[in-house]
Parts: C-alpha cells; structure tokens; sequence
C-alpha cells in the first residue's frame, strides 16, 4: 500500500528496527557479491558497460560494499562504465540509501525521465533510483535481489475436500478491529492460475509479483546478458505454511496492527526457475554457507583478523562470521540462486563440436573453490 504499507510507512531494516540482514552484519557478505560479479563479467568476455540493479536495497549498505570492492579492483574495471540502478519504493529508505551512498548529494529527476532521483556516489559512480524493474532502461546488467522476494505479497491456498480454496483475510464479526483468516466458499481466479497441475502439497504460498518479476529479469539476460544473484530464505517446493511477521527483533501477529510490521514468507525457489522458463539457464538454491565458503570467505576473513589489533574487532569478526555460517543461523535457511544466459553454461555449438572450445569458466560460489 503506497499510504498503509509496512515499507512505505516504516521499513526497519537493521538493529534498530524490526529485523537484521546479512549486509547488516558483515561486510565480508557484501565484499563477496561484489568478487561474484566481476568474476562473471571477467567470465563473459569483460563488456564495455555494466549496470549493476538492486532490487529492494534497504539501506544501502549491500551496494555500498559491492562498490568499495568495485574501487579496489578499479584496474581491473578500468575500461568498463559502471552505473547503479536502485529500485525501491520507500521513500524513507530511498533516503537512507542516497545519505550513505552519495553523502546526500543527490537530484530528483523531472517527471519525463524513468528516474525519481540521481546522484554520484562516493566513489564517483552515477546512481538511480526507479520504482520499478521495467524503469530501469535495458543493457548488460547484473541484478541483485536480497531478502526481495520474500518481502512480496503472496497468495496461500489449502487444499480440502472439495478442491482447492484460497486463504483469505476477512474482518471477524464478533470482535471489532480483528481481523482472521477464512477460507473461500469456492474456486477464485487464483486457485484456478495459480496452482500446478502436479502440486503434491496440502498447503501452498505462491507469490505472483515473484514471478512476474523473475520473467522480466530473464528476459532482459536473454535479451541484453548479464546475470541475477537471488538471496533469501526459502526452499526449493517443498514447504508449506511460512508466512509471518516481524517487529521489534520478535516474532509479530501477521493479522495485528497491519502496516506496523514485517511480513514475509519463504521464498518458493522452484517457482522461479520455473518462470525463468528456458529464457536464462538457472543455478541453485545453495545454501548460504556453502556459497559464501565457494566465494572464499575464510580466507577474507582471516585477513581481517591478521589487520585489526583489538581484541574487540577480532570477537565482532568471528562473531558476524558464525552468524551468517552457522548452520542453526544464517548459514542453512538462507539460499543463493543466479539467473545466467544459456551460454555462460554451454557453449552454443558444443552440440556439434564438442572438442573444439575451451571449457567454460565455473560459476564461481556455485563450484567449490579450487586453489592453485
Ligand atoms: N536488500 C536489503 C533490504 C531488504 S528489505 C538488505 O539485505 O539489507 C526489503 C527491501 O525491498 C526494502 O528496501 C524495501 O523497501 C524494498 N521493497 C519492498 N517491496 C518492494 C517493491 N514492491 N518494489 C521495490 N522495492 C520493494
């Protein structure tokens, strides 16, 4: 809701909010994304230009990491224009994001352009901000999406004995200002669009804006190349009921109080490879921990350690480091998954002449880290 919605009014990401996210915590999750993404521009013959798109960037913190990597390999990038595309629809957090990455120098755009706002950021990098993906104008990008998905309304449904009926949320008639959910007497237009023909379970949440997003993400890699790097918590079809709410750091009524708090639900990753349908080649869900391991975190993370003398420093290292690795944390519930042009796997012509290229590069994050 652009007057009521949770991200509209409040938006708490971080500890003084309602809930933590891994940029939050360290800045080594944010250092490797960045590592990721050069090392498949490297990996598609390094273009001319790249847009590097944040879906959902919270408070910027994320794209502010993966820039300060993009400084310390500017030889590396020397000949590549770079630009950031930011779509959000907080006006708080859009806010929060232009203070940390430009210092606050930024414009609002006239109304005839895609943008609501511009700038440069510190490290002297043209930025944009849109409220949605189709604003963003098209070329070779790398998009990032970051507990995103999980933040989009879903649908829930139940299956029962005379079919499929959708969950609802109705006003309870005994008590005032309560609201509960109820089933559907019949069919709606969602039990009949929604729900696979093969859907095995008894409970199901489905989030079309996902979808629809995910097919436009795949086309414009089909269309323009580049690559999408999705990170959330989620599961690969297989759960059920996992919608929920947060507010203060604790578990919060999805019913009560709405627009106060953090909705969210598991993000369904069989659902969006399924709606990259063949346009882009899919990889993953890997567990978080394993992708950051595959992204050589603990060789990050002993540098750091080997350049900070306090003991202080050192405890808050080790200690972001368990948290988003630890597989009772962070390190199993949250997954990575990329969108990557056909290509980038196979070779178009292996088909034909299988001996004649060089193999492809790994993906790296998704293979493990070999040293030589
Ligand atoms: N990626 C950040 C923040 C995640 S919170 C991090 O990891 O810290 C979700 C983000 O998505 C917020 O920035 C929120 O304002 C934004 N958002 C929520 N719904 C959106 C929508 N429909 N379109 C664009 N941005 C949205």
């Amino acid at each position: 809701s652009p007057s009521q919605g949770y991200y509209t009014r409040r938006g708490g990401v971080g500890e003084s909010g309602d809930f933590i996210t891994s940029p939050e915590i360290s800045q080594v999750f944010g250092e490797l994304i960045g590592v990721w993404y050069i090392s498949e521009w490297m990996a598609m013959g390094k273009p001319s230009a790249l847009q590097l798109v944040e879906l959902g960037p919270g408070r910027g913190t994320l794209t502010e990491d993966i820039l300060r990597v993009f400084k310390q390999l500017s030889s590396v990038l020397s000949k590549c224009d770079v630009s950031v595309h930011l779509v959000e629809v907080s006006p708080k957090l859009s806010e929060i994001q232009a203070v940390l990455l430009t210092g606050g120098k930024v414009q609002p755009s006239p109304e005839d352009e895609s943008a609501y706002m511009k700038g440069i950021s510190k490290t002297g990098i043209p930025i944009f901000w849109y409220r949605d993906i189709q604003d963003v104008p098209p070329g070779y990008s790398f998009y990032l999406a970051h507990e995103f998905f999980d933040a989009l309304p879903i649908h829930k449904f139940q299956r029962t004995e005379k079919g499929w009926r959708e969950v609802l949320v109705d006003i309870d008639p005994q008590v005032p200002d309560q609201l509960r959910f109820v089933l559907s007497p019949s069919r709606t237009p969602a039990t009949q669009n929604f729900i696979q023909p093969e859907e095995t379970r008894d409970h199901v949440e489905v989030c079309p804006e996902a979808g629809v997003i995910v097919q436009r993400l795949a086309s414009r890699i089909e269309k323009d190349g580049g690559a999408a790097l999705v990170a959330d918590y989620g599961h690969d079809g297989t759960k059920t009921d996992t919608f929920r709410g947060f507010r203060n750091h604790q578990l919060h009524d999805v019913l009560s109080a709405p627009g106060t708090a953090d909705l969210t639900a598991d993000v369904d990753f069989s659902y969006l490879r399924k709606m990259a349908q063949g346009k882009t080649a899919t990889l993953g869900p890997i567990k978080q921990r394993e992708f950051l391991k595959n992204m050589g975190i603990d060789l990050r993370l002993q540098v750091l350690l080997q350049n900070s003398g306090d003991t202080a420093t050192r405890e808050q290292l080790l200690h972001s480091y368990d948290m988003l690795m630890n597989p009772e944390k962070m390190g199993d519930c949250f997954n990575f998954f990329a969108l990557l042009p056909h290509h980038r796997l196979v070779h178009p012509d292996k088909k034909d002449k299988p001996q004649s290229k060089s193999p492809l590069p790994p993906v790296a994050g998704f293979n493990e880290l070999l040293l030589k």
